[in-house]
């Protein structure tokens, strides 16, 4: 039985129907004729010429977690929102802003500036404008059981129309990050680490996810997954040639036809069992594109779900039920290596005031740890090895 069958659903805003659809194609590398193909082939797919109100203030939320270059496969490799602006320019569109903002301390114009630099976004500017300014207001959330309202940056709440473009990596908390964690990224500088430290349970910190994807409501999700992060992601994990892009107007249905694409059990990704536990994941759209796409060996997931991975012999129930049970016992936790500069960033980004200096090393006060890896996100120099201890998070 397929996964997905093809249905309608209604736009609760403006009561029109559209067809849910999850389109992938394969794109071999990051030259611009290709991407440029590529992206206009998901475009095209999903008819967002049509959606795109005339003069409309359009927004690009790519990830630009860390100041790396697109080499380290950190962030959306500028090339492909560069194929993404040129299509949109072609279609008629010409108010662009690119924003996000990053991880760790809450940045200075000319942090951002340098953040564009060393990511490789600078040459953007010709063709869009790439945002610095930081200044958030409130928004409700429309379904905030978890949090009535977010505090977003201005640059996203303002646009009419909003083209979510993540980069495809593991995730030390939530284990991959695709569309729905994307969305983070618009909550201001060291307001990222505080919800770490309301929400400490991965479960509730989803639960906060869903409702912050809920509340961006990004209009177009397309994910470059053409290199993409393995192993200890969101920022120190390898790079991993896999060759596709996703897209979807939905974002919850289109992370778990990531998953299932990419054989990833969903139980795993706690982002989408919020969103599947929300009823967000209704299974129903057409799957297009290079679909028959068969991965040749399983993603190598971060060492923060290492034991819950490495249950492979099992049946598919009892792995389901281990799995469970191994993630109530076990919390991450972090130790600094040879590679730490004491640059401090983590010290500062620490949600819970778990870390300081010591005779010239970084020294974690575990009973204050909740295991985030906000440290380890924020580390620019792979700093950070993660460790296991019992302790239900
Ligand atoms: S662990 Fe990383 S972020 Fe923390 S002080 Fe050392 S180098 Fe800086
Ligand atoms: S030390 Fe790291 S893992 Fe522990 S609470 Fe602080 S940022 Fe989170």
């Amino acid at each position: 039985m397929p996964f997905f069958s093809i249905l309608e659903y209604s736009d609760s805003e403006n009561g029109e129907l559209f067809m849910n659809t999850y389109a992938v194609f394969k794109a071999d590398n990051y030259e611009d004729e290709v991407l440029f193909e590529t992206v206009s082939k998901h475009f095209e797919a999903h008819d967002i010429k049509s959606k795109i109100p005339h003069g409309a203030k359009v927004l690009l939320k790519p990830n630009l977690v860390a100041d790396k270059d697109a080499a380290f496969s950190v962030t959306t490799n500028p090339r492909f929102v560069f194929a993404i602006i040129k299509y949109l320019k072609q279609i008629g569109v010409e108010d662009i802003t690119v924003a996000d903002c990053p991880g760790g301390a809450l940045l200075l114009f000319s942090e951002m500036v340098d953040v564009y630099e060393k990511t490789g976004y600078s040459f953007l500017s010709e063709f869009a404008m790439l945002n610095t300014d930081f200044e958030s207001s409130d928004v409700a959330s429309p379904n905030g059981s978890v949090n009535p309202k977010f505090n977003i940056i201005n640059a996203i709440s303002d646009a009419d129309y909003i083209i979510n473009v993540p980069k495809l990596k593991t995730h030390n908390m939530t284990c991959i990050t695709a569309g729905v964690k994307n969305l983070f990224g618009s909550i201001p500088g060291l307001q990222k680490p505080a919800f770490h430290a309301k929400y400490p349970a991965i479960k509730d910190f989803s639960n906060m996810l869903v409702e912050l994807a809920q509340t961006v409501k990004p209009d177009f999700t397309i994910v470059d997954a053409i290199d993409i992060m393995e192993g200890n992601g969101p920022t120190n994990g390898k790079k991993r040639h896999l060759g596709l892009t996703f897209s979807s107007c939905d974002v919850f249905g289109l992370d778990a036809f990531i998953l299932e694409l990419l054989g990833i059990h969903e139980d795993l990704v706690a982002t989408v069992s919020a969103s599947k536990q929300k009823g967000l994941i209704n299974r129903h759209g057409e799957k297009i594109g290079d679909t028959d796409f068969k991965i040749d060996k399983p993603i190598l997931l971060p060492a923060s779900f290492s034991a819950t991975s490495g249950l492979g012999k099992l049946t598919a129930k009892t792995k389901t039920l281990a799995e469970k049970a191994v993630a109530a016992v076990l919390m991450s936790y972090p130790q600094m290596n040879e590679n730490c500069v004491l640059c401090k960033k983590c010290i500062v980004t620490c949600p819970k005031r778990a870390l300081k200096i010591e005779n010239k090393k970084i020294v974690l006060n575990k009973k204050l740890c909740i295991g985030c890896l906000c440290c380890d996100e924020v580390c620019p120099n792979g700093a950070v090895d993660i460790k296991k201890k019992i302790k239900t998070r």
